[in-house]
C-alpha cells in the first residue's frame, strides 16, 4: 500500500502531469507555409499542443517557457536513418558493416544515436532497415515505454531483397548470413510473405532495396509489396538509383524512392504526378570523400557528387514532393551523427532549393510520408508537443537548425537556452 501511495506521489509531483507548459514563442516558423507569426503563446499540456495563439491566456499555474528571443519550429525529421549501423570506411566491404556486432549491440548504439539526434532537435526519424535482429523494434518499444527519452522512430525491420539482399558473389559455403539482415524475396508471393512477417515483427514502413543485384525486383514484385503493406495501413519505401528498376518501382505506386541518383527528367516528373516522394540522401562530397564507394554500393566520389547535385536541382524544379533523409552511417572524431547530417543542408543550398523549402522537407513533408502528420510536424492544436527553438531565423539561414538549443518531445523539455 505504502508502494502503491509512494507511485502516486511521483506520479502527481511529476511537472508534466496535468499541469500546463507555456511557450512564449518571439517567432513562430510555419514551414508548411514559410511564415512567421511574431509573439506567440503556446500552451502544452499532456504532451500535446492545447492551444497556439497570439490572445492565448497563460493560466496562473502554468510553467512559463521564455523564447521570446528565438524562433520556434515543429521538431526535425530525417526520413532515411540507419541508427543502429556504423559504416566501416577505408574500403570495407559492405557486410563488415554488420558481421561482427550482435543485435543487442547495435540497439545501444541506435538508441544513443536516436537520443543524440533528438537533441540536436530530431523529434522523428525514419530508420529503413539495416537494424540487425529488429533492433531498433526494441528501441522503439523502450521509448515508448517510458524506459528512455528519445525521438519518435518509424522502422523497417528487415530489408526485403531478391536473393542475397544487399551482398554479391558470396561463395555458397559461407550460408546464407544476410538473413539477419535482409529477407530474400523471389516471386510476388514471396514478397508478400516477407511484408507479413516484417509487420509482425513490428515494422512500422517496408523498404525494399530493388537494384542492388544482377535480378532487380520486377513491376509484379513490387506491386505485391505495394498491395500488402498498404492493406495494413504501412508505407513502402524503396532503395533505387535509376533506369528499368526505377521505373517499375514509380509505376508499382510505392511511397517514396530513397537515393535515385540516376533518375531522369521524365522519371522525377512521373513521380511528382503519382504524387512519390524523393528522399534523396544528398551526400556531400566532404563524406563521400571518406566512405568512398561504401563497400561497393556506390559510384566513385568525383562521379556520384556531381550527380547527387544535378539531380537534386532537376527534382527541385520539376516539382517532386521531398523529404529531407540522410543515410548518414560514418562516425568522425568530435562530431556527432547530427552534426554529420546537418552537413547535407550544404548541398540543399548548392542545389538552389530556398531555405522555407528546406524546412518544409525536413518537418511537413516528411509527416505525410511517414503517415504521422495526424500526430505530429506543426505547431498546431491536438497535435504532439514536438517543437524546437533557435536563435536566428531559419528561413534567412537555414544553416540557423545547428544553433538548435530549446528541444520538446512530447510536452517533455529536453534542453532549453542556459
Ligand atoms: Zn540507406
Amino acid at each position: 500500500m505504502r508502494a502503491k501511495l509512494l507511485a502516486l506521489f511521483i506520479l502527481f509531483a511529476s511537472p508534466l502531469f496535468g499541469q500546463t507548459v507555456a511557450i512564449r514563442a518571439g517567432h513562430l516558423v510555419d514551414p508548411a507555409r514559410g511564415s512567421v507569426a511574431k509573439d506567440q503563446v503556446i500552451l502544452v499540456q499532456d504532451g500535446k499542443i492545447k492551444a497556439v495563439g497570439a490572445d492565448v491566456a497563460i493560466p496562473k499555474d502554468a510553467q512559463v517557457v521564455d523564447l521570446a528571443n528565438e524562433w520556434v519550429t515543429p521538431g526535425l525529421m530525417d526520413a532515411h536513418t540507419h541508427m543502429t549501423l556504423t559504416e566501416i570506411t577505408g574500403g570495407a566491404p559492405f557486410e563488415s558493416f554488420y558481421l561482427k556486432e550482435s543485435s543487442t549491440y547495435r540497439g545501444l548504439r541506435g538508441l544513443r544515436n536516436a537520443q543524440t539526434l533528438l537533441q540536436a532537435g530530431f523529434t522523428t526519424i525514419r530508420d529503413v532497415g539495416n537494424e540487425a535482429d529488429y533492433a531498433m523494434v526494441d528501441v522503439r518499444r523502450a521509448i515508448e515505454g517510458g524506459m528512455f527519452t528519445g525521438p519518435t522512430i518509424i522502422s523497417a525491420g528487415k530489408i526485403i531483397a531478391p536473393f542475397g539482399g544487399q551482398s554479391t558473389a558470396i561463395p555458397p559455403e559461407q550460408g546464407p548470413f544476410w538473413r539477419w539482415e535482409y529477407l530474400d524475396a523471389d516471386s510476388p508471393e514471396e514478397v508478400r510473405k516477407a511484408v507479413r512477417e516484417n509487420i509482425y515483427y513490428g515494422a512500422k514502413v517496408i523498404k525494399l532495396v530493388a537494384d542492388n543485384s544482377s535480378y532487380p525486383f520486377s513491376l509484379e514484385e513490387v506491386k505485391a509489396a505495394v498491395d500488402e503493406a498498404h492493406r495494413s495501413g504501412v508505407a513502402v519505401a524503396v532503395h533505387v538509383y535509376g533506369g528499368q528498376a526505377a521505373q517499375n518501382v514509380i509505376e508499382g505506386g510505392v511511397d517514396s524512392l530513397e537515393h535515385g541518383f540516376e533518375l531522369t527528367d521524365a522519371q522525377l516528373q512521373l513521380m511528382k504526378d503519382k504524387g512519390i516522394f524523393l528522399v534523396g540522401t544528398d551526400f556531400p562530397r566532404a563524406h563521400l570523400d571518406i566512405i568512398g564507394t561504401s563497400g561497393g554500393i556506390f559510384a566513385p566520389p568525383e562521379i556520384l557528387a556531381p550527380k547527387i547535385l544535378d539531380r537534386l536541382r532537376r527534382a527541385y524544379r520539376i516539382g517532386v514532393r521531398m523529404a529531407f533523409g540522410t543515410d548518414t552511417v560514418m562516425e568522425v572524431p568530435n562530431r556527432t551523427r547530427a552534426d554529420l547530417m546537418l552537413d547535407y543542408l550544404a548541398v540543399w543550398r548548392q542545389a538552389g532549393v530556398p531555405p522555407a523549402e528546406i524546412l518544409k522537407c525536413m518537418t511537413s513533408n516528411p509527416a505525410e510520408l511517414l503517415r504521422v502528420n495526424h500526430e505530429r510536424g506543426a505547431i498546431a492544436q491536438g497535435l504532439a508537443a514536438d517543437i524546437i527553438a533557435m536563435p536566428t531565423n531559419p528561413l534567412d539561414d537555414i544553416e540557423s537548425l545547428r544553433k538548435v538549443n530549446f528541444v520538446m518531445k512530447e510536452g517533455k523539455i529536453i534542453r532549453q537556452p542556459q
